[in-house]
């Protein structure tokens, strides 16, 4: 039986029909093509398709319906907070003087973005109570690696150099431990607690004087606070280490909980988390990093500077001797963080408290609406997300969190994460963030609890699910080792991308 059901339609090559292209776009003026060196000239012609304008545009409007995203659906992805993005950023981030700034354009031309920049600096570090602020990496995994360096050459400046390495909890997403290996350090895993946090006693055998530096999620990837981190923090610091945090889970403390003020040494921001744009499909994202005093010296250059007159200037080349240097060209991915400003603007400091609040409460109650169907391991308040367990319904039925997953989808619905954190059984790490409705909720348990009694009675149906959507089932160890994202449909000089 084929994965592929009737809805994806045959690609534009398979469309495509000789002479059907229109001719409409005026060719390059003559004498164009040979300025082109012969050798960089193609010998044959693109094997482009050849449709129709309207042909092109339905084949590819079509296509995007089959995309499921926020702006159509829940979207209950734990670990990711893939909440609303209001249409008020998309604005600000299409006005044409941040759209359209060339990345090359001289300081006295770039005083909007570079003021915008410098104000979501001190809006990130007043929230997150740290002392300086860099917007520089892509992504959160790459604000982690710049606070790694900037931990790297703390300890270097001081002449410490036996420092190498990284405590990191078992619970920790995947980027954590890729982090600090990719920085040089060695990372060492730290188990958790029965009651999900840290476990404090192995915590503090794994410090010593060769720990550069901590990773601590907060709350945790099980969105769990971190209740002993005031111990965590000082041990840490009595060994001499720093202490980073995972910042993805801003959402569930803002404006209740300061990592700068509680003691942290460095943090990351996913803004494309915290402060809306959804990332799905793999960005842009961006991931600022706040530093506390110890690390400014070393923050990545250039940094916007205010000079007395009120003029914005990036910092010249060499202005500051201890920085790291870049880790991202031009100003970082400044359309998210045009959104990212936009977001907090208009929420303002007592609206940030309030979308924790709500955050936190919505989880609390899908929490409390799913925990006598499912497995809720930990049974204390969550944060802005939980982990629920389909381990039960799996040694009776045979059903698994997989097929429940694929289930959500005839159902209408994206699936949340599933077996993440691995340190839970059949895991899935729900969100549904602060923006949705009680009425969205409801309807979304409704169906989880709907699964679970169809497992009983027709295990079946769920796991050869899903049956509606455009791609059935695939083996997802194919899928993910051998995965055949190329479409071979032509020959010869007609393939696209010869072999
Ligand atoms: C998303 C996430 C990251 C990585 O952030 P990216 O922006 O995807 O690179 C790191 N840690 C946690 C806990 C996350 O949820």
């Amino acid at each position: 039986m084929s994965v592929v059901g009737e809805r994806l339609q045959p690609t534009v090559f398979e469309l495509s029909r000789p002479g059907r292209g229109g001719d409409k776009i005026p060719h390059p003026p003559a004498g164009a093509l040979d300025r082109i060196p012969a050798a960089a000239r193609r010998a044959t012609p693109a094997a482009l398709p050849e449709l129709a304008e309207p042909d092109v545009v339905r084949h590819y409007v079509n296509l995007s319906h089959l995309n499921y995203a926020v702006d159509t659906g829940f979207y209950p992805l734990g670990s990711c907070t893939m909440k609303w993005n209001p249409k008020l950023n998309e604005w600000a981030a299409r006005l044409p003087g941040f759209a359209g700034l060339h990345p090359m354009a001289p300081d006295a031309a770039s005083q909007g973005t570079l003021q915008l920049l410098w104000e979501l600096e001190g809006l990130l570090a007043e929230i997150s109570g740290m002392q300086a602020v860099t917007l520089q990496p892509a992504a959160g995994a790459h604000g982690e690696l710049t606070g790694l360096l900037m931990i790297r050459a703390y300890h270097r400046s001081r002449g410490d150099l036996a420092r190498t390495d990284v405590l990191v909890p078992d619970s920790s997403h995947g980027t954590n431990p890729a982090t600090a290996t990719m920085a040089g350090f060695k990372t060492i895993t730290i188990p958790s607690a029965p009651d999900g946090g840290v476990d404090v006693d192995a915590f503090r055998a794994a410090l010593g004087p060769t720990t550069a530096g901590i990773m601590i999620t907060n709350p945790s990837t099980l969105g769990l606070f971190e209740r002993r981190i005031g111990e965590l923090l000082d041990a840490t610091h009595a060994a001499g280490a720093l202490a980073y945090m995972d910042g993805a889970n801003l959402n569930a403390i803002l404006g209740r909980f300061r990592p700068g003020a509680a003691g942290f040494d460095v943090m990351h921001f996913n803004v494309h988390k915290t402060f809306s744009t959804p990332h799905g499909g793999g960005g842009p994202g961006a991931g600022p990093v706040g530093v506390g005093e110890r690390l400014v010296p070393f923050l990545p250059s250039p940094r916007v500077v205010k000079e007395d007159d009120g003029s914005f200037r990036l910092e010249r080349d060499g202005e500051r001797s201890g920085s790291i240097g870049r880790v991202r060209s031009f100003f970082g991915s400044t359309g998210i963080l045009v959104r990212a400003y936009a977001y907090i603007r208009a929420h303002g400091g007592s609206g940030l408290a309030e979308v924790t609040d709500d955050a936190v409460l919505a989880a609390n109650y899908l929490k409390a609406r799913l925990s006598g169907t499912y497995v809720v391991p930990f049974e204390r308040a969550c944060k802005h997300e939980f982990v629920a367990s389909a381990a039960d319904i799996k040694a009776r039925t045979g059903v698994r969190t997989l097929d429940i997953a694929k289930r959500l989808i005839d159902r209408g619905y994206h699936p949340p994460t599933i077996y993440f954190p691995l340190t839970v059984e059949e895991g899935m790490l729900i969100e549904p963030t602060e923006t949705e409705s009680l009425e969205t909720l409801d309807a979304f348990a409704d169906v989880l609890i709907e699964i679970a009694r169809e497992a009983e009675t027709d295990p079946e149906i769920i796991k050869t699910a899903p049956h509606t959507a455009p791609v059935r089932r695939l083996d997802e160890a194919t899928a993910a080792r051998q995965p055949n994202l190329r479409w071979r449909g032509m020959t010869g000089a007609q393939t696209p991308c010869p072999d």
